[in-house]
């Protein structure tokens, strides 16, 4: 398939990758040309601009920081939405909140596009190793549409509901991963702190009632995992800016909800704090230094 990708960063780039690697012939755009060479290396080619990159396009992905960055690209003065050819299938793999999604949604469907939201679970690793989880929300047979095309960059592809209700999942999760992150390091800084190494403390709560994700493929303290942020300085993976992107949208979904998350707006707090001190842009397995009491 002819593939058009916007924004291979630290997820997109990998993902666009496994699409070549697929077979498939992708032409990508990123604001960044460092970006563009890094994976010109790996077989993706680099658009010119953003119609370019569209033009004659059977599928068109995005994974992009934000709402604001979404709503740019295919909205904005220099929106491409109506440059997409009709017949292509659109879908955004970013992070955002489930109303612009169904909103961009609506927008291309009144202009005869069809497109779902399919953000994504799994980190820069499972981007890497092509075992994303993809959470999608849109019409089923769109959602089906998409599915072989996800399935070159992932494992597992869900349709959660209609348009948005990917996002509004992913947020779900989201949440939850933070708060199990949080613990996970308060849980490895009290065994360190009683003289426990915390390698050895990591395998028995794996093999305990506190395994979780952060736990078996993540491990926030350095140098007890090979090949995750926490073992390289927390460069690279998952941003503390984008973690509380991500918190922001669950407390504003949950506000409107009327959902009680206590632990939520804690661990909120504790990101925007860590993101305040100066981490946005460390991995955010770094809330461990804000539970050891370290500078970022
Ligand atoms: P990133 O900042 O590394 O990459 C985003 C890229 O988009 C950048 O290279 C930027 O230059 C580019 N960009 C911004 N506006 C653009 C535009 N108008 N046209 C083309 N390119 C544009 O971020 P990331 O870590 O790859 O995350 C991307 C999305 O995936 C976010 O929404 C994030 O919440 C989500 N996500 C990230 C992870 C993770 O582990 N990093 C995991 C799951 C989901």
């Amino acid at each position: 398939m002819k593939i058009a990708f916007f924004g291979v960063g630290n997820m997109g780039g990998p993902m666009a990758v496994n699409l070549v690697k697929a077979g498939h012939s992708v032409t990508a755009y990123d604001l960044s040309a460092d970006l563009l060479r890094a994976v010109a290396a790996d077989g993706v080619q680099a658009g010119d601009s953003p119609a370019a990159t569209v033009a004659g396009a059977e599928v068109v992905i995005s994974m992009l920081p934000s709402a604001t960055a979404v709503t740019g690209l295919y909205q904005g003065e220099q929106g491409i939405l109506s440059q997409i050819p009709d017949t292509a299938l659109i879908i955004d793999c970013s992070t955002i909140d489930a109303g612009t999604a169904k909103a961009v949604a609506a927008d291309a469907a009144a202009r005869g596009r069809v497109m779902i939201d399919a953000p994504v679970s799994g980190g820069v690793g499972g981007a890497r190793a092509g075992t994303l989880t993809f959470i999608c929300g849109g019409p089923a047979d769109a959602v089906e549409r998409a599915r072989p095309v996800l399935e070159a960059m992932g494992k597992k592809v869900f349709r959660a509901g209609d348009s948005g209700a990917g996002q509004t999942a992913k947020l779900c999760n989201n949440m939850l991963l933070a708060i199990q992150m949080i613990g996970t390091c308060e849980a490895l800084q009290l065994g360190a702190d009683n003289g426990l190494d915390p390698k050895v403390l990591s395998e028995i709560m794996l093999a305990s009632s506190g395994r979780n994700w952060s736990l078996e493929v993540y491990n926030p303290w350095p140098g007890v995992m090979d090949g995750v942020p926490s073992s390289n300085d927390y460069q690279g993976g998952f941003a503390v800016d984008l973690m509380n992107k991500d918190l922001g949208l669950a407390m504003d979904n949950a506000l409107r909800a009327g959902t009680r998350t206590p632990l939520g707006a804690l661990a909120r707090n504790l990101y925007g704090l860590h993101g305040g001190q100066g981490a946005g842009r460390l991995d955010f397995a770094s809330i461990l230094r804000l539970i050891a009491g370290q500078p970022h």
